[in-house]
């Protein structure tokens, strides 16, 4: 069945890109995703190519793996699979603390994309109408008409908010749907409020970095404790083609700090000052060669800062509804801080908030989900959460 109701979708991260292929694939199929992504959507799941000594490298440089525990989420990890787009992760990841490793016992299946975390959102774009490069700045909602104006593009049935932080909140804020502003609301911090009625965001460097010899380090991932790193990961070993032959020692790193250090460093992050840019890779550094207990660090052939300023939610929606949707607006909001902050978060909320509108539409649901805004804290490590379920070894079906 093909509808003629519109539907626009305004983020091209996971949860935008799952709920716009849900909806097509309940026959919604008017839909478009606006994403302000230059080369590439996906948001926090992308990952970054670079040409070092004239070899292509390839650095994950936000979500790093992701594991399955939701059904409705392993159906997309088996479709992912089946399209040759994601794989186990092999290499021992685990925990460093105050130098000795451990590996995650807990952990019983690591996701991963097969040439990086990009290659997912890539896949979940192809059967959808993206606009990339698109930054939706002005929303309004046309009461008489009962649609949504974005931007120049024209008129919509029903709008999704599938990003947070500040853009959210500023898109919002004068757009005519008051209780979904008030969910989209932020406060920037290290350590959750839980007396604050706001969305609670953390920032994280992140340093890619380099180094033309191998650390010979015995593990690929590892969540750092006592340390302003939380996290560092091997993307050479990690995204290796093991049937190729390796003809390369260099190994490229991604070091995630601690948010404690990403609130003392914090700066504007499309316009990092140089200085700041030097300070963090060298303190970033020095952390590394300090939990790694190595006694120094080969020199560097490539480093790159970059700051997530809105990183990871702290804090979930009490009620744990999957969506928010406010059904007197036609607007609904799907994201990783309604349920879980991590990829399969992101994803079953935005396949809920499909549902949602297609019984919306079709007359079989018309309420409004809980629209108070009231917030638990999140499970999870600094970099997200890693759900995992002892009795679920997930298979990705043929
Ligand atoms: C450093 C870091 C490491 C992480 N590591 C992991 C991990 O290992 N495993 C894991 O499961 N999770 C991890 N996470 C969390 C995971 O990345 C997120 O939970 C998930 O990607 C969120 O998806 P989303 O679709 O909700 O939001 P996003 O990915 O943030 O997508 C929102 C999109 O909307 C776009 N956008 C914003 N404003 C506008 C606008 N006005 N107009 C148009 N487009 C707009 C943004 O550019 C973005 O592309 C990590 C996050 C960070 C920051």
């Amino acid at each position: 069945m093909s509808s003629g109701t519109s539907v626009a979708v305004i983020g091209g991260g996971i949860a935008g890109l799952v709920c716009a292929n849900r909806l097509s694939q309940l026959g919604i199929n008017n839909t478009m995703v606006f994403d302000t992504g230059k080369h590439a959507p996906g948001g926090r799941c992308s990952s970054r190519q670079v040409m070092i000594e004239g070899r292509a490298c390839v650095f994950d440089h936000s979500a790093q793996y992701f594991t399955v525990t939701d059904s409705r989420f392993a159906k997309i990890v088996s479709y992912l699979h089946r399209k040759g787009v994601v794989k186990t992760w092999c290499g021992k990841i685990g925990h460093l603390k105050t130098g000795k490793f451990s590996e995650d016992k807990t952990l019983t299946q690591a996701f991963i994309g097969v040439s990086g975390m990009k290659d997912i959102p890539q896949c979940l774009a192809e059967s959808v109408n993206l606009k990339q490069s698109t930054w939706a700045g002005n929303i309004s909602w046309e009461s008489e008409l009962r649609k949504w104006r974005v931007d120049r593009h024209g008129y919509f049935d029903y709008l999704v908010i599938a990003h947070n932080g500040k853009c959210a909140d500023k898109l919002m804020s004068n757009a005519g749907a008051p209780q979904i502003h008030k969910l989209t609301q932020v406060r920037f911090c290290q350590q959750p409020d839980m007396k604050d009625k706001r969305m609670q965001l953390c920032s994280i460097w992140a340093l890619l970095v380099s180094f033309s010899t191998s650390l010979k380090l015995p593990y690929e991932g590892v969540h750092v404790e006592d340390a302003d790193i939380s996290w560092m990961a091997n993307n050479t070993a990690k995204l290796r083609d093991t049937s190729r032959p390796q003809t390369s020692t260099n190994e490229c790193w991604t070091i995630f700090s601690t948010r404690q250090f990403g609130s003392r460093n914090k700066c504007p992050q499309e316009n990092i000052p140089p200085k700041v840019e030097r300070e963090v890779t060298s303190l970033l550094l020095q952390a590394v060669k300090r939990v790694t207990g190595l006694s120094e660090l080969p020199v560097p052939n490539y480093t790159r800062v970059q700051l997530w300023g809105a990183a990871v939610p702290m804090n979930v929606l009490k009620t744990r509804e999957e969506c928010v949707f406010d059904s007197q607006h036609n607007v609904g909001i799907c994201g990783d801080w309604l349920t879980s902050p991590c990829i399969q978060g992101a994803a079953v909320s935005g396949l809920a908030l499909a549902e949602k509108i297609n019984k919306h539409y079709t007359g079989s649901d018309r309420s409004s989900t809980t629209l108070i805004p009231e917030f638990v804290m999140a499970d999870g490590e600094t970099i997200g959460a890693f759900p995992t379920d002892p009795n679920m070894i997930f298979k990705p079906s043929k």
